[in-house]
């Protein structure tokens, strides 16, 4: 395998340092929600396996209420919105993100079968409605409802 090129889009540190790492810990937007849960006063685990022999991490995770949070990565985990396959090194690209989408949809499936709740995020959305949105579930007044996608869901907040 040659050297990467990295793609023209991620042209900003914070996209070029997201990159660096696939499931990377401590990226801005998963800080930026941590510090808003905080402020929630909300107890939460990080970067925390909630089925061990699954050596799948949570980014975090509220063992008693058994809700696990990932932020995903727009270019990594496949956004709809920023996602574009680079056209330099495509065939090295592509297969790395097919991969982690069926490894996402293949973890929501296995911790919500251990009766865990799955939220994923992607890390462009606002930190503070991510927050507000976790708060919901973790305290138990959201409406969670399904989506398209089989690993998402919407929530529906009181009076949002
Ligand atoms: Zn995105």
């Amino acid at each position: 395998m040659g050297p990467v090129t990295v793609p023209s889009w991620a042209s900003s540190d914070a996209a070029r340092r997201s990159m660096q790492s696939n499931r990377s810990r401590d990226t801005a937007p998963e800080l930026a929600l941590r510090h808003h849960l905080h402020a929630r006063r909300l107890r939460y685990r990080v970067a925390y396996p909630p089925i061990p022999s699954l050596r799948r991490t949570a980014d975090i995770a509220f063992t008693r209420a058994r809700v696990a949070v990932f932020v995903d990565g727009c270019f990594w985990h496949g956004c709809p919105e920023h996602y574009r396959a680079p056209t330099l090194n495509a065939e090295y690209w592509a297969p790395k993100v097919a991969r982690n989408q069926a490894r996402d949809t293949d973890t929501t499936a296995q911790l919500r079968a251990a009766g865990w709740t799955v939220l994923r995020y992607w890390e462009h959305e606002d930190p503070w409605t991510v927050a507000d949105m976790v708060e919901a579930v973790v305290r138990g007044k959201a409406d969670l409802r399904r989506t398209a996608q089989p690993d998402r869901i919407s929530i529906r907040c009181p009076g949002g």
